[in-house]
């Protein structure tokens, strides 16, 4: 599955986070025997449509999509020089999907900042420096390789038109993320090959103290600095107590400091956008569940999703929207008004779609 990478300089809030990931993890939750790596943290993306779903078929359990987070460890300063701990920390970047950089907000003279000052902007400014210099290297390195090869191979003249053009952007001191050359778009196909780290999606988690939470002024200058890249705001150790209360508990202790939800579940919503992942439903008296899909996905790749047979053998697939099956109450009288469609292998699916596969064993 997809996975971010969470990274960021020492002492600004990381590990308080990943604690409070893996406190909350919902695998060990529904899967007690799964293994789970220690770096791993699994969130469940809040899905209120469980809920409603679990009341119309009598689910006896939930299970809402999930966003993996994995820890990095160890940015420093002069990473992209390769040096020991540097090569292991791209290495692991270049294996993520997605880049979620924590960001230090929080004043706290008894924590120590690396660079002596709390400036978000500086510490972005450090981060992406390292990620700049990394690709930058790996494009002059190729680069003359590229421009020999197609004097005699025209077709690769693309190729070497799109490096050509992440050179100036990187040169330019800009990730390609923010230049609009983002992993998944047409602008970032023929770089493909070189596995750059900059055309990964970033995200951006901002450790902010309490009264940060509820600044709007502040927030919209922190947005600004990370545009076109999601920002989400919380405090670490805040979350990290969450974790340990019981709902209502933690419900109460959010109310007190004026936020709605954890940050953990907005973080999980966020990144799972920003995974460019999308969910289609299933529901019994078992279990109301939110399956992943990549966006654009079939309904026979839907239904690999559950098992590969099912993609294998697929004949065709019931689909019913969430909302008309709310509307009506069941799926008996969503197919009695005619709000049931059966789709074939081709239909691509929509996000909320509840659906049954029938499928050829
Ligand atoms: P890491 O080096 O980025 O993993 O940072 P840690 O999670 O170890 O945190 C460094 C220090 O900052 C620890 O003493 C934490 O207790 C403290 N810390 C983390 N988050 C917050 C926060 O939101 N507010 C305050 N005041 N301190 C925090």
């Amino acid at each position: 599955s997809l996975t971010i990478g969470i990274v960021g300089l020492p002492n600004v809030g990381k590990s308080t986070l990943f604690n409070a990931l893996t406190k909350n993890d919902v695998l060990a939750a529904n899967y007690p025997f799964a293994t789970i790596e220690p770096n791993i943290g699994v969130v469940g993306v809040p899905d209120p449509r469980l809920a409603e779903l679990a009341k119309v078929f009598g689910s006896q359990r939930r299970l809402p999509a999930t966003v993996d987070f994995v820890d990095i460890a160890g940015i420093v300063r002069g990473a992209s020089e390769g040096e020991g701990l540097g090569n292991k920390f791209l290495a692991n970047i270049r294996e993520s999907d997605a880049i979620c950089q924590v960001i230090r907000a929080f004043k706290d003279e008894n924590v120590v900042h690396v660079d002596g000052k709390v400036s978000p902007k500086s510490d972005i400014e450090t981060i992406d420096t390292e990620l700049i210099l990394a690709d930058l290297q790996t494009v002059e390195k190729v680069l003359p390789r590229l421009q020999k090869e197609a004097r005699i191979k025209k077709h690769r003249l693309p190729v070497v038109k799109a490096v050509e053009e992440a050179k100036a952007i990187l040169e330019d001191g800009r990730t390609l993320f923010s230049a609009g050359i983002a992993q998944g778009t047409e602008r970032a196909e023929p770089l493909h090959e070189l596995h750059l780290l900059t055309v990964k999606p970033f995200l951006y988690v901002f450790n902010v103290d309490e009264d940060e939470l509820v600044d709007e002024v502040f927030k919209d200058e922190q947005r600004a600095l990370v545009a076109p890249a999601e920002a989400v705001f919380l405090n670490a150790k805040l979350e990290a107590d969450l974790a340990e209360l019981s709902e209502e508990d933690a419900l109460e202790l959010l109310q007190s400091v004026g936020q709605q939800e954890p940050g953990l579940a907005t973080l999980a919503r966020v990144g799972f956008e920003t995974l460019g992942l999308q969910t289609y439903l299933t529901a019994g008296p078992k279990e109301a569940r939110a399956w992943t899909i990549p966006k654009g996905a079939t309904a026979p790749e839907a239904a690999g999703v559950i098992h590969t047979d099912f993609q294998k053998g697929f004949i065709k697939a019931e689909v019913i929207s969430y909302d008309d099956l709310i509307a009506t109450g069941s799926i008996a009288e969503a197919r009695a008004q005619g709000k049931a469609r059966i789709e074939g292998k081709d239909y691509v699916m929509r996000d909320g779609d509840v659906v049954e596969f029938r499928f050829n064993v």
